[in-house]
């Protein structure tokens, strides 16, 4: 353990843990900066610094600076590509124990998911964790929002009496802020002086890189969305295909994640997955549990399909279609393609 601080009250410094990959940012990374700007802000102005770990990333803390960041701790290090939590950790857990930090945010994607609590656990203070909303009071206490039994409760919690509060949050949530023509300061670590004394065990055998294929889910202006109901991977084709039509999106349910039928976690939209914010979200063969329609309660016109005409979902929908999606899908599709002026070509059998 690197040691934890107990809260002393001051109008400490708000951070964020910028994740890239590949030469870029995560998108999540952004959000939080802008958030940590506007709480700066609201707070009568505070120092707001980005952490950046990696290879030859020198650019993206260019970049975090020129989107608000005032100073950019850079550990840029052969070590720090790729991602291992072991290093990534104490390096991190180090830099906040010398620095204080009054808040630390990460972003929960791939690796700031576990990469916030080990940081937590080795600087001995809390952690919220998929939070969706975040506040500083007047007494700088950060209050921090998450979804409860299965999005129907919005609860906030606060770290008294340890610093520095860290919040981990989902990406899709708070808007990015817009590039200026700003320099930051940008403070480059010697990571070898960091990673001093550490026994790091972990080691990156390979590196497998899948590159999601279509439209991303966030950002899609349509998003198809579809559940257990689909009953198949043969089935999964209409939606892919509706999808195709509309320059849009696919994205499921947990269920419809676990058989197997989508090409993975990335497309699980939810409590536990994404949060999107389409002009339009067509949900086929979902029942509309809390833990699912928390993802999609922004989007701006709900259509949804089910063939129980008391399925939950039609209570949160704004155009409720009861109906068999294998008859539904397909004739919409024809329907397009015919607007579109393409002829009515039989979309992929049900
Ligand atoms: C801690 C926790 C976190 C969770 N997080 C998430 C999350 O992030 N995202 C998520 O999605 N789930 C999550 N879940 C699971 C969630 O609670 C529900 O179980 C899940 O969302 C239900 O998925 P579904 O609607 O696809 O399936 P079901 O509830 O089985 O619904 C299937 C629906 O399809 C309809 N149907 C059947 N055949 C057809 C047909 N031919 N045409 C049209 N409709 C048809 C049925 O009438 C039914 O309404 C979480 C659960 C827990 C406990």
């Amino acid at each position: 353990m690197t040691g934890g601080a107990k809260a002393s009250g001051r109008g400490g410094a708000i951070w964020i843990v910028a994740e890239q990959a590949g030469g870029k940012l995560a998108p999540v990374s952004v959000e939080i900066l802008g958030r940590a700007l506007a709480m700066a802000r609201e707070a009568g102005g505070r120092e707001v610094a980005a952490v950046l770990l990696g290879k030859d990333a020198g650019g993206l803390a260019d970049e975090l600076a020129s989107h608000g960041a005032d100073k950019v701790f850079l550990a840029d290090d052969p070590r720090m590509e790729p991602y291992r939590n072991d290093a990534h950790g104490a390096v991190l857990a180090r830099l906040i124990a010398r620095e204080s930090p009054e808040v630390v945010l990460f972003g929960a994607g791939a690796c700031g998911e576990e990469l916030a609590p080990t940081v937590a656990a080795r600087l001995d203070t809390g952690l919220g964790a998929h939070c969706t909303s975040l506040d500083l009071t007047d007494g700088g206490l950060l209050m921090m929002g998450v979804l409860g039994f299965g999005g129907r409760v919005h609860t906030e919690m606060f770290c008294p009496a340890r610093r520095p509060q860290m919040a981990s949050v989902k990406p899709g949530i708070f808007p990015p802020p817009p590039r200026a023509d700003r320099k930051g300061t940008v403070v480059r670590e010697d990571v070898a002086a960091l990673l001093e004394g550490e026994k790091i065990r972990l080691r990156a055998v390979k590196v497998v890189r899948e590159a999601p294929e279509g439209v991303p889910l966030e950002g899609a202006e349509v998003v198809v969305g579809g559940g257990f109901g689909i009953g198949g991977k043969e089935q999964w084709t209409l939606l892919e295909d509706l999808a195709r039509e509309l320059s849009g999106a696919v994205g499921c349910t947990r269920p419809a994640l676990d058989e197997g039928w989508t090409p993975g976690e990335h497309t699980m939209i939810g409590t536990s997955g994404k949060t999107v914010r389409p002009k339009v979200y067509l949900g086929f063969g979902i029942s509309g549990s809390p833990h699912h329609m928390v993802g999609v309660k922004d989007a701006g016109v709900i259509v949804s399909v089910n063939t129980d005409a008391r399925a939950p979902v039609f209570e949160s929908s704004d155009y409720c279609v009861v109906s068999d999606f294998r008859k539904f899908v397909p004739a919409l599709i024809r329907g397009i393609r015919k607007a579109k002026g393409e002829g009515a070509g039989e979309p992929s059998p049900a």
